[in-house]
């Protein structure tokens, strides 16, 4: 793969930063991480939150990347959504419908029985991630490849669903936190008919995951309608506002997940709406037309020319259509309109760092920096920004920063501990001792050897 391709391979992935996630699942899934869709998470999530008497900075919601039916919740009270969820459900109350069955099983502590065995305080070593094809082409394609067996063996055997009572307990558990938010609970009952098979709008299988995990029953369907029917939410509809942004998120994943043929069937050209037009900008930017991606989104912008994740979608295109001075002034837009959004300036700084390897400007690379170590400051837990800023050290000979970069990155992306342990070992060499980033080296260089001994002790099992 020559440079300009795998530059384009990396940018592919630029939007969505694809991670894999081994535990707390215990099993390798790919974790999207997306600005626009986790504002939603969180905007929905607090409320529903807050009503389960849980405190929503420590709960966080996150999306998989499996066209499965799924959602569950994990030790380290995390909810995950699988996109085959969220582009299954029809509307926004369905989401919210699962979120507050989820919420229910995060304040009843049911998550340890999805992983048995797994340790709570290891997230970050446990997120294993990997850039696809950009990572691969990297070289770290065979750790990735070692931490993905390791995470479906272990899975192996330890996936059970949860008993019957607990989904009761957990039904009105849900049904609760609705109705203290105010939300109507329709969605919950329409999306639990659908997964039965007593819905056929989209032809849902059956052999449905959710299903599987969270097992379904006429019965229990009849009970949860019997007490969200009491609601004084009941049948209120959806807050068109929410409605609206589920409905764009929904249709962007789409456009990113499917054959652009398939996005252009489903949102023809005579859609005019704002699900359509996203859906459609990243159709044809797979198929290498962004004047037409560019035209789709610009004219939504026309509409809203503030809103941040266009105006990021539009840089994306600009940027990964090799139109790197194009890409920063939309950019720069979506962090100052977003409140500086940590995985925006993730892109920002990519695209600067674009522009430093183009232009040879020392002054991109600084600026590229400045803006990666505050995206990173924020939302550590972003391989590919870090990723970026090794190409910054590296153009700047400043080999300890650099490797404790590669240290972060390798242990974000898990697999294999020896080499993010080399790394940081380098690091600690040659940073100047006491600092906070030789603290952080010493950190890794412990946390690697941690990993390795767990390792070690899984394989004698
Ligand atoms: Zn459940």
């Amino acid at each position: 793969m020559n440079r300009s391709r795998l530059a384009s391979a990396i940018l592919a992935l630029s939007m969505l930063v694809v991670a894999q996630i081994l535990a707390p699942a215990a099993r390798a899934q790919s974790l999207l991480r997306d600005a626009e869709t986790e504002q939603f998470f969180r905007d929905i999530g607090e409320p529903l939150m807050t009503a389960a008497g849980l405190d929503p900075r420590a709960v966080s919601i996150g999306l998989v990347g499996s066209p499965e039916i799924n959602a569950f919740a994990t030790l380290g009270q995390s909810v995950y959504f699988y996109t085959g969820l969220l582009v299954a459900a029809d509307d926004v109350l369905e989401v919210q419908g699962v979120l507050a069955h989820e919420l229910g099983h995060v304040a009843g502590g049911h998550a340890v029985r999805f992983n048995e065995g797994v340790a709570p305080a290891t997230n970050i070593t446990l997120l294993s991630l990997v850039l696809g094809a950009a990572l691969l082409a990297a070289g770290a394609g065979d750790a990735g490849m070692a931490a993905m067996m390791a995470g479906q063996q272990a899975a192996q055997g330890k996936f059970l669903a949860f008993s019957r009572e607990q989904e009761s307990r957990t039904d009105q558990a849900g049904a609760q936190y609705l109705q203290k938010a105010g939300v109507d609970g329709q969605g919950m009952i329409s999306f639990f008919k659908e997964l039965q098979g007593q819905e056929y709008r989209l032809a849902i299988p059956q052999d449905n995951a959710y299903n599987r995990t969270h097992p379904l029953s006429g019965e229990r369907v009849s009970a949860l309608q019997h007490v969200l029917e009491q609601s004084p939410s009941w049948k209120k509809g959806a807050d068109p506002a929410l409605q609206a942004r589920y409905q764009r998120i929904r249709a962007k994943l789409i456009g990113y997940v499917s054959e652009p043929k398939d996005t252009l069937k489903a949102y023809p050209l005579s859609d005019t709406s704002a699900p359509a037009r996203v859906a459609r900008a990243y159709a044809f930017h797979k198929l290498a037309e962004p004047e037409k991606a560019i035209a789709e989104l610009d004219a939504l912008l026309k509409v809203t020319p503030n809103d941040p994740y266009l105006l990021e979608m539009k840089g994306q295109v600009q940027l990964e259509s090799g139109r790197v001075a194009d890409a920063i002034p939309p950019l720069r837009e979506a962090v100052a309109r977003s409140n500086g959004n940590p995985l925006i300036s993730g892109m920002l700084g990519h695209a600067l760092v674009q522009s430093g390897e183009q232009s040879g400007s020392s002054a991109s690379f600084e600026e590229a920096e400045k803006v990666l170590r505050a995206s990173l400051a924020r939302d550590h837990d972003n391989p590919f920004a870090w990723m970026q800023l090794e190409t910054v050290y590296e153009r700047r000979g400043d080999k300890p920063r650099l490797a404790l970069a590669t240290a972060e990155r390798l242990t974000l992306t898990g697999g294999n501990p020896i080499a993010a342990l080399n790394s940081a070992q380098v690091a600690v060499q040659g940073l100047e001792q006491g600092t906070p980033e030789w603290i952080r080296a010493q950190d890794i260089v412990q946390l690697s050897r941690n990993r390795q001994e767990d390792m070690a002790k899984e394989r004698r099992r």
